[in-house]
């Protein structure tokens, strides 16, 4: 590759809006075989607002008054509901987070947690006669949390983000391009194929814990394959690392696009089968 045919396509995909840090990436980019892409924030748009409620008033106010100490744009959804419900925040005294299962917070000396079954089934919190309300929201492909207080259930809150309108012709775009497309998220299993379905992904990988995000794109590499990670979290970052090429969504957080080597603008998913395609035309020319 001349220096020069690299500097006019990583020029030309600047214009477009796709921010490559250097020219060895537009390389490395014409040779990838597979992508994984975050679900939240990356194929949605990463503003999920709550759809569904069960439970009483005092339910959703220790349950709003625990999210206000999370950065989860989970969490952001239930306090602008609870806020919209003219809910009173109350004041908590002990806050933790549990990444990949949800929260746990001391309220007017109540347990409160909130989150997935893992985090209910590991507080022994009986949740059977719920099970099927919570299959239903998944099904739907929506995010279903549990809501616990003292041990005892209270109460389900549905969270639905809704996918970017251009997903499904990107998606398309990169099978086109020959590409394997996986979709890559911590929400449940059911959650994730509705949306994946939704798009046209049809290989998934759910369930999995903010530490093992760059693990599950190693285990792509051992199968011998150039892999691009694509996300927006902060969570991401090792992943964007790992990966071949790591791809951030210019609407991310701050540590994503340090992280990436290339950063689309905008969020815009069309972006990165244009990003291939001018990789593709920038070596082509070179030989
Ligand atoms: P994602 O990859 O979609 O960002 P995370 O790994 O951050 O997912 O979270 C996985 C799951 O953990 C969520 O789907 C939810 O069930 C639970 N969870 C995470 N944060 C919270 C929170 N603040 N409140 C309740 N549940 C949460
Ligand atoms: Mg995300």
């Amino acid at each position: 590759a001349t220096p020069t045919s690299i500097m006019v396509g990583t020029g030309r995909a600047a214009e477009s809006g796709i921010l490559f840090k250097g020219g060895e990436h537009l390389e490395r980019t014409h040779q990838l075989q597979a992508i994984v892409l975050d679900k939240t924030g990356t194929i949605t748009k990463g503003k999920p607002e709550v759809t569904d409620f069960y439970g009483d008033t005092e339910a959703l106010q220790l349950l709003a008054s625990a999210e206000k100490g999370s950065e989860h744009p989970l969490a952001g959804a239930i306090v602008a509901y609870a806020t919209e419900n003219d809910i009173d925040f109350v004041d908590v005294e002990a806050f933790n987070a549990i990444p990949g299962h949800g929260i746990q917070a001391e309220i007017a000396g109540k347990q409160v947690l909130v989150g997935n079954r893992k985090l209910m089934i590991d507080h022994q919190v009986d949740i059977e006669g719920n099970d099927e309300k919570l299959t239903e929201f998944e099904t739907e492909g929506k995010t279903a949390m549990l809501l616990a207080i003292d041990g005892m259930y209270r109460g389900i809150v549905a969270v639905a983000d809704t996918i970017k309108e251009t997903a499904p012709q990107a998606i398309k775009e990169l099978k086109e391009q020959g590409l394997e497309v996986i979709m890559l998220t911590g929400d449940n299993e059911r959650t994730a194929e509705a949306i994946a379905k939704q798009v046209g992904i049809d290989h998934v990988i759910a369930q999995v814990l903010p530490e093992e995000k760059a693990d599950k794109v190693k285990e792509i590499q051992a199968q011998g394959k150039k892999v691009a990670m694509v996300g927006d979290g902060v969570n991401d970052a090792p992943a964007l690392v790992t990966a071949d090429i790591g791809i951030a969504i210019g609407t991310g957080t701050e540590v994503a696009i340090e992280a990436a080597d290339v950063t689309i603008l905008g969020g815009e998913l069309l972006l990165i089968p244009k990003a291939i395609k001018i990789s593709h035309a920038t070596i082509r020319n070179i030989r």
